[in-house]
């Protein structure tokens, strides 16, 4: 600003050199009234052309600001030449003038101009400011009242109205400056300085308002010259806030900032010492006392009342404000508060070269703990769910639940670190939860993405899309472990058609996902799902044990689906029961008419696991096997998923009723998930599936080995069948039977089949009666 300095340096110069003339007071009287009378004009036309400047800059709401500084000054002028002309041109001292109209106009105009000024969107809105200003302008009035204007009106002196002008003045000031300080907490910083300029311009006046109506009270004018000064330098300051005004202001940057307890309270500081002024008037006119001291009293109590008002909506906002920003089942942040966060990091990402990660995460198969148990149950499990994350985190990371299942953590700094705080958080889900009496195993799917120190393109809505995309990879994959984001996972399905797409990718593009529900809903009506069967072998003479029926979806347009593609809409959307029937139908229809043939089989049928609390299971799978004609020692039923509610008392009822008719039940994917052994002790069953990933370890994991050698002796001991799973070669089928499994299953006997090649198979082995069913 060179050219605020260069006119600066000259203007303040000169009104020194004016103020210093004030003071010494020299020449005769004449000469300092005429001086001091055309001074004063001189400078308030400068101050009026610098505010007009300003308002001529300036745009939009600044530029209002400035046009009724301008119009205060211009009347402030015309207050100065009315009173040239009285004193100096007519040479008398009246009071009060028009002049006085005139220099009351600035500070009212001021005062519109200063609620006009832009303030945050959170603070105070003009018309309380405007009332602020009110109260302490009435406030200081009434002290002015009680304490000087009263005892001089009733001393007889000056007339009353001339009283009422004369304290206008600092009445009017101080409501200024009451909103002035008010406004200053709450304007945008760049107009800090041309504001507090204003506002020390507006004090100077206020204080030679003061002197001026001393010296007009009491008829001494030694002081006067005091004022004047004050007025001088007042408006050069005016003028300096006219000139550093910036230009470059913005309208609708707001400036959110927290009311501060001195704005909240400044306002009422003159009403006490209003009170307290008139109190002690009261103790001097004992007549008076009893009603006034109670309207003084009522006057406070409501102050009270105010005080305890404000203090619990300050509470309230707090709470509020906490609440807008947090989960309300989980207390853990909200995507809001994530979302901010995350820019917040994005930021420091770009200045500082910060890594950036963010884990997603996805509880696997919650709606079974939904379905299963409850949505009460559920959302205690999603508690606990949030406070194991939170209890791995560190106190700079962000945890925030996004909805349903779904929970992220935002980490800064050392990838390393964050990486720690990763492993221990998919560590915590290693552990059952505990709800309602079950133990259950959850395990999230984990995508991570990270914006790594030099990768400045980054934004933060693409790196949170990308976890969600790792995550749905691991989803996808069914790993257990933690997906880290690389550009080639695709966020979409494969629509390349072919059949097997990966595995739960259409599940996961929402409009797809609909489109396929509906016609899953479809193909199930239509009874257009088919089942492969895939043989068990005995490991001993290589005879047919019997078949698992395994589900297939032939769509029109994707070619064959796999489970893997469809079963989470199913889980998702409650069409358990209707898989339970049509695959128990179809698949008892297909053994019926094998066994027509002459080839007696038996045949295992997946049933998820929720459904085993359905007490009408049990006779409405008799009714089918006797629709069939076939005996119940014909079906296994096997309880899939790895979250299995054990405790459940529907389950052991379900189970006891099933084993009791003769149908053989069997605990699918044993040791893939938690609770494998307590399901052992719970549980009545007959036969044990040992899950492919412990069968496919056992040739090179020791540990491994020595687990699967135990379980089978366990099963042995306890009598029940083991039938391992997944067996692909020669190796790993003689390793378990020298532990003692009894059936395997496995692409290295044969993958699923079509029921047309499975007659074959099965017209190829002519299995002796006596070996379909495995004991
Ligand atoms: P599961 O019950 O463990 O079925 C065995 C799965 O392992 C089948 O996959 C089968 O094709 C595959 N498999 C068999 N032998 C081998 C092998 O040697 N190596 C490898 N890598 N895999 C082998 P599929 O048919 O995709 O079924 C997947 C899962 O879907 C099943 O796992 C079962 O949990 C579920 N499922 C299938 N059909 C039904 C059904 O009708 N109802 C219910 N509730 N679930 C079903
Ligand atoms: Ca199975
Ligand atoms: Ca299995």
């Amino acid at each position: 600003m060179p050219r605020v300095g260069r006119v600066g340096t000259v203007v303040t110069a000169a009104i020194l050199a004016f103020c210093v003339w004030l003071l010494g007071g020299w020449g005769s009287q004449a000469t300092r009234i005429a001086v001091e009378d055309i001074g004063f004009v001189v400078l308030a036309l400068f101050v009026t052309g610098c505010c007009g400047h300003a308002a001529w800059r300036q745009h939009g709401r600044q530029r209002t600001v400035w046009i009724w500084v301008t119009i205060g000054m211009v009347g402030y002028t015309a207050g100065s030449v009315i009173w040239a002309y009285h004193e100096w041109w007519r040479g008398e001292n009246p009071f009060p003038t028009t002049a006085d109209a005139g220099y009351l106009i600035l500070p009212v105009a001021v005062c519109v101009a200063l609620l006009l000024m832009p303030v945050g969107t959170s603070g105070y809105t003009h018309t309380r400011l405007a009332l602020d200003g009110f109260i302490v302008a009435v406030a200081f009035f009434q002290i002015g009242w009680w304490t000087l204007l009263d005892p001089l009106l009733d001393s007889g002196g000056a007339g009353r109205f001339a009283i009422g002008v004369a304290l206008a003045y600092p009445v009017l000031d101080l409501g200024v400056l009451t909103v002035a300080l008010l406004v200053l907490g709450r304007v945008q910083p760049a107009q800090h300085r041309p504001l507090a300029l204003l506002v020390c311009g507006m004090t100077l006046m206020a204080v030679a308002d003061c002197v001026f109506v001393y010296s007009n009270m009491l008829d001494d004018f030694t002081v006067v010259k005091y004022g004047s000064v004050a007025w001088a330098s007042g408006l050069l300051l005016i003028a300096f806030a006219a000139l550093s005004s910036d230009v470059s202001l913005d309208d609708h940057a707001d400036a959110e900032r927290e009311i501060s307890p001195f704005d909240m309270w400044l306002p009422y500081v003159p009403i006490v010492l209003a009170m307290a002024a008139a109190l002690v008037r009261f103790a001097a006119a004992p007549e008076l006392a009893p009603a006034l001291i109670a309207s003084v009293l009522l006057i406070v109590l409501v102050l009270l009342r105010q005080f305890i008002v404000v203090g619990e909506n300050r509470r309230l906002l707090v709470a509020v404000e906490a609440q807008a920003m947090t989960d309300p089942l989980t207390g853990l942040a909200n995507r809001a508060l994530f979302q901010d966060r995350l820019a917040h990091a994005m930021v420091l990402h770009r200045r500082d070269q910060q890594t950036v990660s963010v884990l997603s995460l996805d509880l696997d198969d919650f709606k079974l703990v939904n379905d299963g148990l409850g949505h009460p149950a559920g959302d205690r499990l999603l508690v606990q769910a949030a406070e194991r994350i939170l209890g791995c985190a560190r106190s700079s990371d962000t945890v925030a639940r996004l909805g349903g299942d779904e929970f992220v953590v935002l980490m800064e700094g050392d990838p390393d670190e964050s990486r720690e705080v990763i492993h221990a958080v998919l560590r915590a889900f290693d552990e059952p939860f505990h709800v309602d009496g079950h133990d259950l195993l959850l395990r999230p799917s984990a995508g991570l993405a990270v914006a790594a120190a030099e990768d400045s393109e980054q934004s933060p809505e693409r790196l949170l899309k990308q976890a969600d995309v790792a995550m749905y990879s691991a989803k996808r994959s069914r790993s257990r472990g933690l997906h880290t984001y690389s550009p080639g996972d695709m966020p979409d399905v494969d629509e390349r058609g072919g059949g097997h797409t990966a595995p739960n990718a259409a599940v996961h593009d929402s409009a797809v996902a609909y489109q396929l529900l509906g016609e899953l809903r479809q193909a199930i009506d239509n009874r257009a799902l088919t089942l492969a069967y895939q043989p068990k072998f005995d490991l001993h003479d290589d005879s047919i044990t019997g078949v698992e029926a395994l589900v297939r979806w032939p769509h029109p347009d994707r070619g064959l689906l796999g489970p893997d593609q469809f079963l989470q809409l199913v889980r998702d959307h409650g069409l358990m029961r209707p898989i339970n029937e049509l695959v128990l139908t179809q698949a008892l229809n297909q053994i019926a008419q094998w066994r027509d043939l002459g080839l007696e089989v038996a045949v295992a049928v997946n049933v998820f696991a929720p459904s085993l609390s359905d007490l009408t299971l049990p006779a409405g799978v008799e009714q089918e096997l006797s629709r069939c004609g076939l005996p119940c020692e014909l079906l296994t039923v096997e309880i899939t998923e790895d979250l299995l509610l054990g405790n459940h008392e529907h389950t052991h009822a379900v189970i006891d009723r099933l084993r009791e008719r003769g149908v053989r039940v069997a605990i699918d994917d044993f040791g893939s998930g938690y609770s494998a052994l307590s399901y052992l002790r719970e549980l009545h069953v007959d036969e044990l599936k040992l899950d492919r990933g412990f069968v496919t370890a056992v040739l090179d994991d020791r540990r491994a080995a020595a687990i699967v050698r135990a379980v089978i002796d366990l099963a042995r001991e306890l009598g029940l069948t083991t039938v391992a799973e997944g067996v692909e070669n020669v190796e790993t089928a003689t390793l378990l039977k020298d532990y003692g499994c009894q059936v395997a299953q496995g692409y290295l006997y044969s993958p699923p089949l079509s029921p047309a090649d499975m007659l074959s198979l099965l017209r190829s082995r002519r299995p002796a009666p006596g070996a379909t069913i495995s004991s």
